[in-house]
C-alpha cells in the first residue's frame, strides 16, 4: 500500500463474508433454520452489507436504529445514516420463522442459502413514518413508497454471517467490492478521488461535470447503480456498453475507472444523495458529484434539495466532500461546455435538449448534436431502441 484513502463511515470496513471452513459448518447448521426468501432490493443490500459497502452497518437494523434514522438521519450513536436498511417479512413468514433465534436467507426458493441472520428482533414497521422519513410523500405512485407498501408487515433484524456472495454472470470484470475499489485506487496511486453516481446513460453534460471534477482529484471512480431500478430506465446492460464506448474514445485510462455499484434505486431523492455518498466513501472516494435532483423522480423532489440537505450535517461527520454541480450543456458563443455558472449567453446560443426530445430522437434513428452525446453512445442507443421496439 502505497496511498491512504478515506476512512470508512465509522472507522472500520465491514466485511460480513465467513471463511470457507466456517461457510461449511454454517451451512450444515442452517438446514434446520427457517427459510427466508430475500426480494431483489433486499438482496442488493445484502450483498452491500456483506462487503462493507453499508459500514458500520453489520447486518439488517433494528427498530432503534429504524426511528433514529427516520426521526434524526443519524443512527443511535451519532452517525449520519439517512435510509433503513431492512428485511421485511409477510405474516405467514413470520409465523414460519416462529421463535427460531437464526434464519437461513435465499435469494429463491430452493436456492443454498446465502446468508444467516442471528434474529435478534422482529418488529412491526409504520409505513407512514417511513414514506415521510425516507421519500418525504406518502402518494403511492412514488415508486419507492409503492414497493414500501408492497413489502412485508414485519421486519427481521439481527447480525449477519453471508456464506457468499450473490452471484452475478453480468460485468463481472467490473464488479469491486469497496476492498477492491481501495485496493485499485493504492495501486494507480490516487489518494483523491471523486465518485459518480448514474443510472442514465452519460451524455456531454455528465462527462463534462465528470472532468470538471477530475481536474481537482486523482482519479475517477464512474459507479453506475445496476441493482434493481424502474422499469422504464435504460437496461443495464445499454447503458454498460455507452460507458465503454465512452471510456474507450473520451476518458484517460490511468485517471478513470468503471465499477458497479449494485445498489437497488430506492427514488429517494435527498435522503439517497446522502446515503450514495456514504456509500461510496466506503468504495474509497474521497468526493462525491451531486448534480441536479439526484436520485429523484417525477417533481417529488425539488431541483436543488439533494444538494441543499448536505448542509444539514457538519462537513466532517459525512468526511466525503460533496461537489455540487449545476446542469451543463455545449455553448455555441462560448466554443465549448459550460454551466449558468461559466456561460454568460442565453438559451438561443446553448445547444439543450429535454430528456423527452432525446428518446425521440433516438427511437427515430435520429444521432442528437454531438455537441449534446458523442456519436458513440447515441448510435449504442439508437441500435437498442431499435431492438426493443
Ligand atoms: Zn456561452
Amino acid at each position: 500500500m502505497t496511498t491512504e484513502t478515506i476512512a470508512p463511515h465509522g472507522g472500520t470496513l465491514v466485511n460480513l463474508v465467513v471463511s470457507p471452513a466456517e461457510a461449511e459448518r454454517i451451512a450444515a447448521e442452517a438446514a434446520s433454520y427457517p427459510q427466508v426468501v430475500v426480494n431483489h432490493r433486499e438482496l442488493s443490500d445484502l450483498e452491500m452489507l456483506a462487503t462493507g459497502a453499508l459500514s458500520p452497518l453489520t447486518g439488517f437494523q433494528g427498530e432503534k436504529d429504524y426511528h433514529s434514522i427516520l426521526e434524526t438521519m443519524h443512527l443511535p450513536n451519532g452517525l449520519p445514516w439517512t435510509i433503513p436498511v431492512t428485511l421485511s417479512v409477510t405474516e405467514d413468514e413470520l409465523v414460519a420463522v416462529g421463535s427460531a433465534d437464526a434464519v437461513a436467507l435465499l435469494s429463491h426458493a430452493g436456492a443454498a442459502p446465502l446468508a444467516i441472520l442471528e434474529l435478534q428482533e422482529v418488529f412491526r414497521r409504520d409505513r407512514e413514518k417511513e414514506a415521510l422519513g425516507v421519500f418525504l410523500t406518502e402518494d403511492r405512485e412514488h415508486p419507492g413508497v409503492q414497493a414500501l407498501h408492497g413489502a412485508g408487515d414485519h421486519c427481521l433484524a439481527g447480525e449477519l454471517k453471508v456464506l457468499r456472495l450473490p452471484q452475478h454472470h453480468d460485468f463481472v470484470k467490473y464488479r469491486r467490492t469497496p476492498a477492491e475499489t481501495r485496493a485499485a485506487f493504492a495501486e494507480r496511486g490516487w489518494s483523491r478521488v471523486v465518485g459518480f453516481q448514474t443510472r442514465n446513460p452519460i451524455h456531454r453534460a455528465h462527462e463534462y461535470i465528470q472532468k470538471c471534477a477530475l481536474e481537482i482529484v486523482d482519479g475517477l471512480l464512474v459507479h453506475p447503480l445496476m441493482g434493481a431500478t424502474k422499469g422504464d430506465d435504460v437496461p443495464a446492460d445499454v447503458r454498460m456498453q455507452c460507458y465503454e464506448a465512452l471510456f474507450d474514445g473520451y476518458y484517460p485510462k490511468d485517471r478513470a475507472m468503471i465499477s458497479v455499484f449494485p445498489a437497488a434505486m430506492r427514488y429517494a431523492g435527498p435522503k439517497e444523495a446522502i446515503w450514495h455518498a456514504i456509500a461510496r466513501k466506503n468504495y474509497g472516494c474521497t468526493h462525491f458529484i451531486v448534480g441536479r435532483d439526484h436520485a429523484g423522480v417525477g417533481s417529488y423532489y425539488g431541483t436543488y434539495d439533494a444538494q441543499k440537505i448536505f448542509e444539514e450535517f457538519e462537513p466532517d461527520e459525512l468526511g466525503i466532500t460533496p461537489l455540487m454541480f449545476e446542469h451543463s450543456f455545449w455553448c455555441n458563443r462560448c466554443e465549448g461546455m459550460g454551466s449558468p455558472k461559466t456561460c454568460p449567453h442565453g438559451e438561443e446560443d446553448r445547444v439543450s435538449l429535454s430528456g423527452t426530445k432525446v428518446r425521440e430522437m433516438l427511437r427515430a434513428g435520429q444521432k442528437p448534436p454531438q455537441e449534446f452525446s458523442r456519436p458513440e453512445v447515441a448510435q449504442i442507443l439508437i441500435d437498442a431502441m431499435s431492438e426493443g421496439s
